[in-house]
């Protein structure tokens, strides 16, 4: 099925468009830049954006993709989790869009869509795709972006999947950008510090690892936290800034880095073989960060996990990986949600579609 994709779940506004696994328009408006002078997404600032970019994304995919709202068999959309009024403008867009052309419309889990997103192939994926197989199940996936910090077990895509742990606090690429900001370096702070990083020394400071509160505040077994590592690193800085010493900026970055790297793949990994499931998935923002990337790869071909990282292009909030998610239900004979469905921020993993 032809199937667009609809994604405003945080400070993208994403269309893409599918036809069942191919990918055939996949076009990004962001607001990064608006955000920047308050080092974080401004949940208003990033709503009014969507609202602006909606119309003109959707038609950038179109032509894109060479089609045209009548070629079009499905719509589908993040219902949530994520900012609640940003995901309202996608939302509105997606109904009326379904409406006036009379079209099935798909709500759907924005984590679960970020699984979604490695089902696709086409031309403009083949440079970056190389000779990867099929995404097999079970998998487990780690997406890690500015908003979410989730560990999962993907048994099916449209009708299983389960929530291993998620962050109790601050995520993983918000992290990156408080730590960034405290060390003077501009927003978004993740690109940054993996700059900076690379001239510094990772064993520099030890930062503490895994959840510095105590365990009872985890809902789950693979739980994170990122706000007590955080602290360690301001008070780390405060400290030397007292000697009158210059920070050494490089080896902070380098330290916290290794830290929250070390983390994310222990903990990952960690559930692949307490699962017996040798298949990891990476997905998020954070997924662009070169330790993550190394260590990921180092450490699942020593534990004989197969690791799989699509393109940064579907790796960050977007709209195909939403159509992806949307074609699968479509494919899998699922009716489509009715109307009346709104922005859940909080929406459970576990709901794939909202009905
Ligand atoms: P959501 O959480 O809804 O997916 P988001 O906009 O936060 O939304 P992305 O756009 O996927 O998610 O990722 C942005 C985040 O990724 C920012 O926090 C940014 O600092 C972080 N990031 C980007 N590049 C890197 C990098 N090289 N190293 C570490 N973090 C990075
Ligand atoms: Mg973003
Ligand atoms: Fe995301």
């Amino acid at each position: 099925p032809l199937v667009l994709g609809i994604e405003t779940s945080c400070d993208e506004t994403g269309v893409g468009i599918v036809r069942g696994r191919t990918l055939l328009a996949n076009t990004i408006a962001s607001s990064m830049d608006e955000h920047a002078r308050f080092g974080g997404v401004v949940p208003e600032v990033a709503a009014r954006a969507h609202l602006e970019a909606m119309t003109p994304t959707i038609e950038r995919a179109l032509a894109e993709a060479g089609v045209t709202l009548d070629d079009l068999d499905a719509v589908a959309v993040t219902s949530g989790p994520g900012l609640a009024g940003a995901l309202m403008v996608g939302v509105s867009a997606a109904k009326a869009l379904a409406v006036s052309r009379g079209l099935p419309l798909y709500a759907v889990n924005h984590l679960v869509g970020h699984v979604g997103a490695d089902l696709l192939r086409g031309e403009q994926l083949r440079p970056a795709l190389g000779d990867v197989g099929e995404l097999e199940l079970p998998t487990v996936a780690l997406l890690v972006s500015g908003g979410h910090t989730s560990l999962l077990v993907v048994r099916d895509l449209v009708s299983d999947v389960e929530m291993l742990g998620e962050t109790i606090d601050d995520a993983a690429g918000e992290a990156f950008d408080k730590v960034a900001r405290l060390l003077g370096l501009p927003y978004p702070g993740g690109p940054q510090i993996d700059r900076v990083a690379a001239d510094g020394d990772p064993l520099a400071i030890r930062f503490p690892r895994g959840l510095s509160l105590p365990k009872d505040m985890a809902k789950h077994r693979y739980d994170f936290s990122f706000s007590g590592l955080k602290t360690s690193v301001a008070r780390w800085v405060e400290k030397r800034e007292a000697t009158g010493e210059p920070v050494p900026v490089a080896d902070v970055a380098a330290s916290f880095r290794e830290a929250v790297a070390d983390v994310l793949v222990t903990k990952a990994l960690a559930a692949c073989a307490d699962l017996g499931i040798p298949r990891l998935l990476l997905g998020g923002g954070v997924v662009a960060n070169a330790r993550v990337r190394e260590l990921a790869a180092s450490r699942a071909s020593r534990a004989g996990v197969e690791l799989r990282v699509p393109p940064l292009s579907l790796c960050t909030d977007n709209g195909a990986m939403i159509a992806s998610l949307g074609a699968q239900l479509v494919a899998a004979g699922r009716a489509p949600s009715g109307l009346d469905f709104g922005a859940d921020s909080t929406l459970p993993v576990t709901e794939i579609q909202v009905r």
